[in-house]
């Protein structure tokens, strides 16, 4: 049975001491046993996070990291460094890297690769803009983003894969897809998989909802046969609404 996960996205949010208030916080939270929570801190505060949630089955993610293993790369973060402090997951593709930073398919595929290549558990983040929806042009963005970044791996790749569709409308806007239109998308995703590979691949991958998930819609969210958890911003800030969202199965 695939995993139901709650990851939240601080962005850049949360300095060393918030960083520690809001980690202090959700340790005293009892996790439930069948959900994997995770937490992707800044860069910087990567290292503290590890340490605070020592002995806790709260995990951290990186928001993002580059393709290159070393180099004469200004800014940037490799899969080695990340892993040097036991960080073993990673975000990629967030649409605000994509739009803000001008990642491309091109570019997230290499970065695909340089995380699985180091062993690491890939989030991988995508959906269609409002336009896109609008002119009834959303299956085939998602699928081509999947298509491009993602659908030359090998099958036994998509074991450190979990998908987190995010129609960007959604994002940070307070505007949510419905449960329907979660659901729909999520099942047509897991279609794509099947067809692309098999259905074990198609079963196990999660595939979780982002876009404006809060403790009041949660549960009605993650309610969608294929919805298997959400990939939280905003709400993801606040110790009480996480875990309300954590709690939301
Ligand atoms: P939001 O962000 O929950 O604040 O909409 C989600 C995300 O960007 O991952």
């Amino acid at each position: 049975m695939r995993d139901q996960i709650v990851a939240g996205n601080w962005k850049m949010n949360n300095d060393q001491i918030q960083t520690e208030t809001l980690l202090e916080r959700l340790k005293t939270y009892e996790i439930p046993n069948k959900v994997r929570v995770m937490v992707a801190p800044s860069f910087t505060q990567l290292s503290q996070s590890k340490q605070l949630l020592n002995g806790s089955s709260i995990k951290v993610a990186a928001q993002n990291m580059s393709a290159a293993p070393s180099g004469a790369y200004t800014g940037e973060v490799s899969a080695g460094m990340l892993k040097g402090i036991g960080v073993q997951i990673v975000i990629l593709g967030h649409s605000e890297r994509r739009t803000l930073f001008h990642e491309t398919d091109v570019h997230l595929a290499e970065k695909v690769k340089a995380a699985l290549a180091s062993d690491m558990e890939v989030i991988f983040c995508f959906g269609e803009e409002l336009e896109d929806r609008k002119a009834k042009a959303h299956f085939d963005v998602v699928e081509k983003q999947l298509k491009n970044a993602l659908f030359d791996l090998e099958a036994s790749a998509w074991k450190k894969i979990i998908l987190a569709y995010e129609p960007v409308w959604a994002i940070g806007t307070g505007e949510t897809a419905s449960p329907q239109q979660a659901q729909e998308m999520h099942a047509h995703i897991r279609n794509l998989i099947l067809n692309q590979y098999n259905p074990s691949v198609a079963d196990e991958v999660s595939i979780l909802y982002g876009g404006s998930v809060k403790p009041n819609n949660a549960k009605e969210i993650f309610s969608g046969a294929d919805v298997d958890g959400g990939l939280i911003g905003g709400a993801s800030l606040d110790a009480e609404d996480f875990m309300a969202i954590v709690n939301a199965f």
